[in-house]
């Protein structure tokens, strides 16, 4: 924990932590210690975390880096959180990310951005930036982000780290703020691949507070690492992810580095056809941006933190305090949502995005039949500079998001790793997708890449 902090302290100008829990990580070290010494410490024993300010963690203040939670405090804890503690791990405070966890480059924060520690020009990715460069940098062991769409891998991609979405329904949701209750997933970041895996294995399972959570028991992740000796896989990737010709140079260069040491190895990499492609970013962005607008429904100036003082009657309430405590990017999403299921439009967006979802969720399922895993790179592009996405081009910002929204579309667990870096030493990520409930799997492969 001295070790953290002191990094937490020469590290300020990324601003990837929101607060810091100086005194109280200090005092649970030294009960962990105390444990440690009595026999009693839990298996993740002063495993130092820092949370995504998404996730709720009793009598300390979260606020998905936004106005309108100004001075909230949860008065519970995520089942995520509680199971940490359980075991152990310490907490050492919340981390920027972007606002509701909307964006892809943490940009979006009321807090002001987060800086790659890799390249301070740059952006650390979205929306669990701070997350990923929090463990980059190593001011915390083990970050636990969100993944919508993308936002735990994205920003593990673009800062050199691992950064695991498991299956939908794995990881309970409860305490962790909703953007799409559909997608969202709590994901975690690390330096390697046994890591995340130790992790999930606690913080996974069945859970009375989430009624959507899986029942099925959780396998003991960290201990099952290793691929069956001999064993040849069966991995397919989509051609278009990597003979694109919008992907950058070295990213390809090194994806396909990897298909071919796969097949020197012996496995059987095949490219496949998946037609339905171009069809994954109307359908996250519409789905999304209807939920995120009905799950924000309830920011409303009068039930949580901010409330303006300009109003004059109840809805000049409403209407200010929204006005005032969301920000551009969040306002959009709200707004694009409500038009997809306002009455006029309802058959024509949502309806049909929900049509099309299950097509993609067939097709991917279709090549989950014959292939273990789906391999394709994390990102298309490096991350961005600071600054270059605007109003005028956040269009291009969606279309990042290209390789990871599927993973959400369909449920399935996806994983970011680091694959080398390009040529101005940039950090590159591949990404492992596989059937629903398979991390086990996944992992071991990921393991094996890395
Ligand atoms: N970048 C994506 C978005 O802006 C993903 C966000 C997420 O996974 N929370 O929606």
């Amino acid at each position: 924990v001295d070790y953290h902090l002191q990094k937490i302290e020469e590290s300020k100008h990324l601003n990837a932590f929101l607060e810091v829990y100086t005194d109280e990580a200090l005092a649970a070290a030294a009960l962990v210690d105390q444990k440690i010494a009595d026999g009693t410490a839990g298996k993740l024993a002063g495993l130092v975390v820092g949370i995504k300010d998404v996730i709720c963690h009793k009598d300390h203040g979260v606020q998905a880096a936004s106005q309108i939670l100004e001075g909230f405090e949860s008065q519970f804890s995520a089942t995520a959180i509680e199971r940490l503690l359980a075991e152990d791990a310490v907490i050492i405070g919340r981390q920027n990310c972007d606002e509701f966890a909307m964006g892809s480059t943490n940009e979006s924060s009321s807090f002001g951005p987060t800086l790659n520690n890799v390249d301070n020009e740059r952006v650390p990715g979205g929306s669990s930036g701070a997350s990923a460069v929090a463990v980059s940098a190593d001011l915390c062991q083990i970050s636990l982000g969100s993944d919508t769409g993308g936002s735990v891998r994205q920003p593990a991609a673009f800062t050199g780290v691992v950064g695991l979405k498991p299956t939908y329904s794995r990881i309970s949701r409860w305490g962790l703020i909703a953007y799409a209750s559909s997608f969202d997933t709590i994901g975690i970041l690390s330096k390697n691949v046994a890591d995340a895996a130790l992790v999930l294995e606690v913080i996974a399972g069945e859970d009375e507070f989430d009624a959507t959570v899986s029942r099925k028991g959780v396998p003991a992740y960290s201990q099952n690492l290793t691929l069956e000796e001999g064993k040849k896989l069966k991995v397919a990737y989509i051609k278009e992810t990597v003979e694109s010709e919008h992907l950058n140079a070295d990213i390809k260069a090194n994806t396909k580095a990897k298909i071919e040491a796969l097949k020197a190895q012996g496995h059987e990499v095949v490219a496949v056809d998946f037609p339905l492609l171009e069809y994954l970013l109307p359908t996250y962005y519409i789905l999304t941006t209807a939920e995120a607008s009905t799950n924000l429904a309830r920011f409303d100036g009068v039930h949580y933190g901010y409330r303006s003082d300009k109003s004059v009657d109840l809805e000049s309430l409403y209407k200010q305090s929204r006005s005032e405590g969301f920000g551009r990017e969040v306002q959009r999403r709200i707004m694009l949502g409500t038009f997809v299921l306002s009455a006029s439009y309802y058959d024509a967006y949502f309806t049909k995005a929900q049509k099309v979802r299950r097509l993609i969720k067939e097709a991917t399922e279709k090549i989950f039949e014959d292939y273990d895993f789906l391999l394709m790179p994390t990102t298309s592009t490096p991350p961005a500079k600071i600054g270059d996405y605007t109003e005028e081009n956040v269009l291009e910002m969606y279309l990042g998001d290209i390789y990871t929204v599927q993973a959400n579309v369909v449920g399935m667990p996806a994983i970011s790793i680091p694959n080398g870096v390009d040529a101005t030493g940039l950090p590159i990520g591949l990404q492992v997708m596989a059937n629903k409930f398979e991390e086990e799997k996944m992992l071991a492969f990921s393991k094996y890449l890395s």
